[in-house]
């Protein structure tokens, strides 16, 4: 049987797949972002009293009544953005579907979509499945958004830009400047805005600036982010996502037909977690994440990487053309094999890969695991990979292709 067309315009999940290939070495998974710390108790304790209080039907389709109400009045106090809990919040199964049903709700095929180089993997396949076409503009660790590239690469035909800020993999944290000039341009081609702002509260510096904040872009802009990192829920899949009501009318259409909606008893918890966490709760949260990401630069500074500590986000992106000349992919299983720690090929986050001797690793990981996997690392700077390695590969691949 043959399968459909669209599907085979992209490639699987690498990230997904170092995951798979981390248990299977029982190496240190510092692949795929997601937690190793619990949940902060209150969010927990919510989210079990909702099931025994048997809130285990379908919630509203676009969301549970009490936890629009709870992201309409933390859009006010954290952003004062006015956003009408009926008409312009869906709660929806993590950031990831919020991405793909407002892409497949608001982009028409032949469409362009902009999208910030290196990327969150899932934005190429987002694009294709609803029928446009990516275009990239290079978003480098360090150093700013290139200006003139960004506005070459807006066109009449340019109907949205992904706007990612913190920015997984790069680690930045736009800048007031930075996100005007996109806002000029969004409104000189009459483009949209769609958001992941996944990572708003995990900052290390300046400061999380929504761009529907900017005026003349609450109307054009679709706001996503989500439970999933900022209380460490990566599992419940509760995402969302604040748009004017026209856009959110088509989005909560294809949300609807696509997963009816996020789970019920979570989406208490999540409501009961807005309501109840204070700033000391959002302050400890990046504090945390700033120690964790001093370790694991320190460990890869000293390891013979080559990489810049990020603004924001959970990730760092690591060159390690000083340590192998394998390619990026044999390079990262030899990691996870031989040294017992698991990143991302960098590639995974390029159009074209290949040439970039680049890896990423997270940090967001409690300090014992941290300190085990740069206690690992350290070794490397004796072993190398040294290309011997390279034998294995065609296997090595196909391990992850499952
Ligand atoms: N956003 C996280 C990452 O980039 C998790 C991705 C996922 O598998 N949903 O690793």
């Amino acid at each position: 049987m043959t399968t459909a067309r669209r599907t085979h315009g992209f490639r699987e999940s690498v990230i997904r797949g170092m995951t798979r290939l981390a248990r299977e070495y029982n190496s240190i998974n510092l692949a795929q972002g997601f937690p190793n710390f619990p949940a902060p108790d209150l969010l927990k304790e919510a989210a079990i009293r909702a099931v025994r209080d048997d809130i285990n039907q379908y919630a509203i389709t676009w969301g549970a009544q009490r936890l629009r109400e709870a992201l309409a009045r933390k859009y006010a106090t954290w952003y004062a953005i006015a956003a009408d809990p009926e008409r312009e919040i869906t709660v929806t199964c993590g950031a990831t579907e919020a991405m793909i049903a407002t892409l497949l709700a608001l982009v028409n095929p032949g469409d362009e979509v902009i999208v910030f180089e290196p990327f969150y993997e899932n934005y190429g396949p987002d694009t294709i499945l609803a029928d446009a076409r990516p275009v990239y503009v290079p978003l480098e660790p360090s150093g700013p958004l290139d200006l003139d590239r960004l506005a070459s690469a807006f066109s009449p035909r340019t109907r949205a830009i992904i706007v990612n800020t913190p920015s997984n993999p790069a680690g930045r944290v736009l800048t007031r400047a930075e996100l005007e000039a996109i806002r000029d341009l969004c409104v000189r081609y009459d483009a949209l805005a769609v958001t992941d702002e996944i990572y708003e509260h995990i900052r290390f510096w300046g400061e999380h600036i929504p761009i529907a904040t900017l005026p003349g872009m609450r109307e054009r802009t679709v706001t996503i982010s989500g439970a999933s990192k900022t209380f460490s829920v990566t599992g419940w899949r509760v995402g969302w996502i604040v748009a004017p009501a026209a856009l959110t009318d088509a989005i909560r259409k294809v949300h609807d037909f696509l997963t009816v909606g996020a789970p019920a008893p979570l989406q208490e918890g999540v409501a009961v977690a807005l309501d109840q966490l204070d700033e000391s709760f959002y302050a400890s949260l990046a504090e945390g994440y700033r120690g964790r990401r001093d370790l694991l630069h320190a460990a890869l500074v000293e390891s013979g990487f080559k990489c810049e500590p990020p603004e924001g986000a959970y990730y760092i992106l690591a060159d390690y053309s000083g340590l192998s000349e394998l390619d990026d992919t044999a390079f990262a299983v030899w990691l996870s094999r031989e040294v017992g720690v698991t990143p991302v090929p960098g590639s995974s986050f390029f159009s074209r890969g290949g040439e970039r001797s680049l890896v990423r690793f997270v940090f967001c990981k409690t300090s014992d695991v941290l300190e085990e996997a740069a206690r690992r690392l350290r070794g490397t700077a004796g072993q190398r990979g040294s290309g011997a390695e390279r034998t294995e590969e065609p296997a090595v691949r196909s391990g992850l292709q499952r």
